[in-house]
């Protein structure tokens, strides 16, 4: 399934059309896609066995290609944890050791913003990270490696936006301020569930700034993978269901750049990962 926010409205998102979930099942499915989280098995069992009917195609396909119409598909999660330095190639260009654990931050609620946010530039170092997130569906504590991959019930793509002068201006760094201002932390376009993708952790990841590819990669460069994140997270956090994790950037932020290039007002950021969708921010 695909899920997005229309309006604020749990919507199901498919090639023949949209689904208000709320309304077509009567009521017996919310509203808000943070509180369907924990009903997805349901939601699917739903969907097999009444088969409601969708809006015209043409309308999905105009909410498919245009983010700006979509909301945040999750804005209340419990937690939202991040991880630094999770690809080798990044690690790299900011002359970083290797973590020897995953190395984590959060990005505080209030910063989650929809797949076609604008963008306040707070700061002349606003920078780029595109990542794939992860969305908790049962959540627990020490969660076994053999079976966290399947703790986590849909992804969508992210952008960790980040202001370096806010980050890196005292010794040592912070990351949870310089990366939680006013919409720097949108998702989307939709959830896609764990079920409908292939595999999560070899996908093609790319972030572009005005048409210009700056990041490339793979999901499979990670360093730490998705199932030892959600062992290694549970292993001192309680997860709930909803929590989201920013799983890293690869190579290619401005900050690293030779000069530095930071993001201007009046730029686009397009955020893309294979099957998961397209972000698309504009800055002022
Ligand atoms: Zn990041």
């Amino acid at each position: 399934m695909k899920i997005a926010s229309l309006q604020g409205r749990s919507t199901l998102v498919s090639g023949t059309g949209l689904i208000d979930i709320e309304s077509a099942s009567g009521g017996e499915f919310p509203v808000q896609t943070d509180a369907l989280i924990p009903a997805l098995d349901e939601l699917q069992a739903w969907l097999e066995a009444d088969k409601p009917a969708a809006t015209d195609p043409r309308i999905a396909a105009d909410f498919l290609a245009e983010p700006s119409l979509l909301d945040a598909p999750l804005t209340r999660p419990r937690q939202v944890f991040a991880l630094g330095l999770n690809y080798r190639s990044h690690a790299n260009e900011v002359a970083m050791d290797l973590p020897k654990s995953p190395m984590i931050f959060t990005k505080f609620v209030s910063s989650l913003a929809g797949p076609g946010a604008n963008i306040r530039l707070p700061g002349k170092s606003v920078d780029w990270e595109v990542e794939l997130v992860a969305v908790i569906g049962q959540g627990g504590r020490d969660i076994p490696e053999h079976e966290s991959l399947s703790r986590i019930c849909a992804y969508c793509v992210g952008q960790d936006v980040t202001e370096r002068n806010c980050q890196f201006e005292n010794s040592p760094a912070q990351f949870g301020m310089a990366k939680s201002f006013a919409n720097f932390s949108p998702i989307g376009p939709w959830l896609t569930t764990a079920d409908e993708l292939g595999d999560p952790q070899d996908l093609a990841i790319a972030c572009h700034l005005d048409g210009e590819t700056v990041q490339e990669a793979r999901t499979s460069m990670m360093l730490f993978d998705l199932k030892t994140q959600v062992a290694y997270l549970s292993s001192i956090c309680e997860l709930y269901p909803g929590d989201i994790i920013f799983t890293g950037t690869p190579a290619g932020i401005g900050f690293s750049r030779n000069p530095q290039r930071f993001i201007q007002p009046g730029e686009t950021l397009t955020s893309h990962i294979e099957q998961l969708g397209t972000l698309r921010n504009t800055f002022t």
